[in-house]
């Protein structure tokens, strides 16, 4: 875990939190990292993270980084640290809902689109603006949202993609996301230093830390 080390040690003088992206990787490698000092994983499939939950230490906080069904919800309710993929205020209403059932409140990330590309999830400025000053979000009392969300377009383009970061950024600061304790999660191995220039205080390291997938989701 030599790589997780100098990363985190990196990220140490910008404040930055790091979730260790451990998708497709085995329980062993992520209990080396474990052993290391992380306790923050994110996951992409609801499955794959229930597994990994049951077979894991309790004290590790788990966070959705992918898209989510609201029929597969019910599953990862009892134990989600943050589900950083919110895409639609159905998702929020039923994240609610289970939340509830388990007596939580469940800490949310709205996904926000910030890509040129058209496959990636993620709300509009103006879908995220409604969901966060709707009075039936604020009804929602098992859910709370607490910052934003967003992947940069998969280009060689540093300018494009720091640009990108900094919308959400702004987007971010004009929300009312400007308390201590609000998220931005941005970044990933390949853009995760931009993210952190550009105001990311959360991000998603996979690769830099496990070494390749060898197949992606
Ligand atoms: C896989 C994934 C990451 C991590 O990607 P790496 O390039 O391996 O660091 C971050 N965020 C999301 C949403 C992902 O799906």
């Amino acid at each position: 875990m030599n790589n997780l080390s100098a990363i985190l040690n990196e990220l140490k003088t910008s404040n930055t939190t790091l979730v260790a992206v451990s998708k497709t990787k085995s329980v062993e490698a992520i209990l080396e990292a474990y052993n290391a000092g992380q306790r923050i994983f994110g996951e992409n499939k609801v499955q794959e993270m229930v597994e990994k939950y049951e077979a894991l230490p309790k004290d590790i906080q788990w966070h959705l980084i992918g898209h989510l069904q609201t029929n597969k919800v019910k599953y990862i309710a009892p134990f989600v640290s943050l589900i950083q993929s919110v895409d639609s205020f159905k998702l929020l209403q039923e994240i609610n809902k289970e939340a509830a059932k388990n007596n939580r409140i469940i800490d949310c990330l709205l996904q926000i689109h910030i890509a040129k590309e058209e496959t990636k999830f993620g709300l509009s400025f103006d879908e995220a603006k409604k969901i966060i000053f709707s009075p039936e979000t604020k009804a929602l009392k098992n859910i709370k949202i607490v910052g934003l969300m967003g992947m940069a377009t998969n280009t060689d383009n540093q300018e494009q993609i720091r640009e990108e970061f900094r919308t959400l950024h702004k987007f971010f600061l004009n929300s009312q996301f400007s308390t201590i304790n609000s998220q931005l999660s941005m970044g990933m191995s390949s853009d995760y230093k931009i993210a952190i220039e550009e105001g990311s205080n959360l991000v998603r390291i996979g690769s830099a830390i496990f070494g390749e997938r060898n197949y992606t989701h």
